[in-house]
């Protein structure tokens, strides 16, 4: 396996060395991975002033996988919009052709208890998002700003869906559905959207090929409120770009923090992208504080949906488990009568566990 490891910006790299420890241990039973770095976001931005080098976009091509950290950081708040890490985000996973983008939220019965949520609401909850990620307002043309009649300013984006786009990620959460409870809910606002009528209709079709799952439907402003409500009537949710951002920033905080996030985003072929679904958390970078646990699932999901090592994935989330049980801690997930640990003790233990 070759791997493109890409750190990026703010608590990247911290959390990335910790990911790549996991990684080393599995060397030693047996695994063969070759890491190779390179810059991606602000980092790509000071190598080469390109947050999407040429030669990160080729290494990431040829690899069998990506393991990215995550981009962006004050310093880069001010540069035109191309040169913005988040671009070279966003270029990435379009380039690599990463449609589907999926993000558990699972609580940790040791966490249920760090959710602002009560935590009956929470506990055992295990739902998938899966969000599309090439397509939609993120990427429709035409976009831009202008000045109208009355001399005001305007910005405008285009909110596009190809019914290939919609079908095909359709079909991946079917399929996901099918390994998981057999439930799908379909996520969107046909109510007022001409591209979510499609949406609606496309996947009403696709669903038609696979009678085994129920196929439901909601509308965004009302899954919201459903995922704070019971948000264990869910098992997948299938939901385009936009919504999908908002809706998985949201179920994040039912798992009680971001830090314990992981995703994948896969191609056709389940050649991926691997990374926590938080930015690069520049108000913590540099402190050794941040949780790396959202990074290091993200190399188990690698493992599982790109390598086919179900059990070495299983293995990871196992030694997570165990140093949650154990009563390790990152800040972001502290708690009385826990031990408070930092970024590198948390990689440590979990190799440890491992
Ligand atoms: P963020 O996810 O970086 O941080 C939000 C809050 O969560 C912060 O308080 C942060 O300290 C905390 N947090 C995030 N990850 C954590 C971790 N692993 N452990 C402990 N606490 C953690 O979102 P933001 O503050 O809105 O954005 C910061 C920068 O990241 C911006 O430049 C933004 O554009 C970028 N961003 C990048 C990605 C990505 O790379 N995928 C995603 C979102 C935001």
């Amino acid at each position: 396996m070759k791997i493109a490891v890409l750190p990026g910006d703010g608590i990247g790299p911290e959390i990335m060395a910790q990911a790549v420890k996991v990684l080393q241990r599995l060397v030693r039973d047996g695994l063969k991975f070759e890491l190779e770095y390179a810059p991606i976001g602000g980092a790509g931005f000071d190598a080469c002033g390109d947050p999407l080098p040429e030669a990160t976009l080729k290494l990431a091509r040829q690899a069998d996988a990506v393991l990215l950290g995550a981009v962006g950081g004050y310093r880069y708040d001010k540069l035109p919009r191309q040169q913005r890490p988040e671009r070279g985000l966003l270029r990435i996973r379009k380039e690599l052709g990463v449609f589907a983008n999926l993000r558990p939220a699972l609580v940790y019965a040791e966490l249920a208890h760090a959710t602002t949520l009560k935590p009956e609401v929470v506990a055992g909850l295990d739902i998938m998002i899966l969000r599309e990620l090439t397509g939609d307002i993120y990427f429709g043309e035409p976009r831009g700003r202008r000045t109208n009649a009355k001399g005001e300013r305007e910005g405008f984006d285009t909110m596009l869906y190809s019914e290939s786009e919609i079908r095909r990620i359709a079909r991946v959460g079917f399929d996901i559905a099918r390994k998981r409870h057999r439930k799908l809910c379909s996520v969107d606002k046909a109510n007022v959207l001409e591209t979510s009528q499609l949406w609606r209709e496309v996947v009403s079709e696709v669903g038609k090929e696979y009678p085994d799952i129920a196929l439901s439907h909601m509308y965004v402003d009302n899954a919201a409120m459903q995922l704070v409500r019971n948000p264990k009537q869910f098992d997948v949710i299938l939901t385009g770009n936009l919504f999908g951002d908002i809706l998985s920033d949201q179920a994040s905080m039912l798992t009680g923090s971001i830090g314990m996030l992981p995703s994948a985003s896969l191609d056709e072929r389940s050649k991926g992208l691997f990374e926590p679904i938080h930015g690069s958390a520049p108000d913590i970078a540099g402190k050794n504080i941040a949780n790396p646990l959202a990074t290091i699932l993200s190399a188990a999901m690698m493992l599982r949906y790109t390598c086919n090592l179900e059990e070495t994935a299983q293995r990871i989330e196992q030694a997570v488990k165990k140093v949650l049980a154990k009563g390790l801690r990152t800040a972001d997930i502290f708690q009385e009568g826990t031990r408070k640990v930092g970024t590198e003790e948390m990689g440590d233990a979990v190799v440890d566990a491992l």
